[in-house]
C-alpha cells in the first residue's frame, strides 16, 4: 500500500536503520526509543492491525516472534529478559496501521503498561 508508512520502509523509499530482515519479515529501529533497544518487527505483507489476521497468516506470525528472539539474543538481551508487544486499534495506541511487534530492551519494563 503506497500511502502505509511502514509499506514504503519495506520499499526502502523512507530510510530506517535495518536489524533483521528475511524473505518475509523486516525490523528497523523505532523513531523514538522508549528503551535501550527498540526494534519495530513487521511482515513485508501489508496487514493493517491484528484484526485483518487470517488463519493462513500464522505462520507469518510466528515468523515475526523468531525474529524478535534473535534480534534479543544478538544483541545480549536473551538473559536479563525483553518485551514483545503488539499494539491493536486506537485503544491500544496503534498508530501506524501495519502490524509490528515492538521489542523493547536494555532496562526494567514496569507492568502494566499505561
Ligand atoms: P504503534 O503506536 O503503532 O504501536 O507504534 C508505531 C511506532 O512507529 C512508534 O513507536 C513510532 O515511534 C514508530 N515510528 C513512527 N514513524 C516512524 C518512522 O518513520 N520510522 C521509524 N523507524 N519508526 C517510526
Amino acid at each position: 500500500m503506497s500511502d502505509c508508512l511502514f509499506c514504503r520502509i519495506v520499499a526502502g523509499e523512507i530510510p530506517a536503520k535495518i536489524a533483521y530482515q528475511d524473505a518475509d519479515v523486516i525490523a528497523f529501529h523505532d523513531i523514538n526509543p522508549q528503551a535501550p533497544l527498540h526494534v519495530l518487527i513487521i511482515p513485508r505483507k501489508h496487514i493493517a492491525t491484528i484484526n485483518d489476521l487470517q488463519a493462513d497468516d500464522a505462520a507469518l506470525v510466528g515468523k515475526l516472534f523468531l525474529a524478535a528472539k534473535h534480534i534479543a539474543t544478538e544483541a545480549g538481551y536473551a538473559e536479563n529478559g525483553y518485551r514483545v508487544t503488539m499494539n491493536c486499534g486506537a485503544d491500544a495506541g496503534q498508530t501506524v496501521f501495519h502490524i509490528h511487534l515492538h521489542l523493547l530492551a536494555g532496562r526494567e519494563l514496569g507492568w502494566p503498561p499505561g
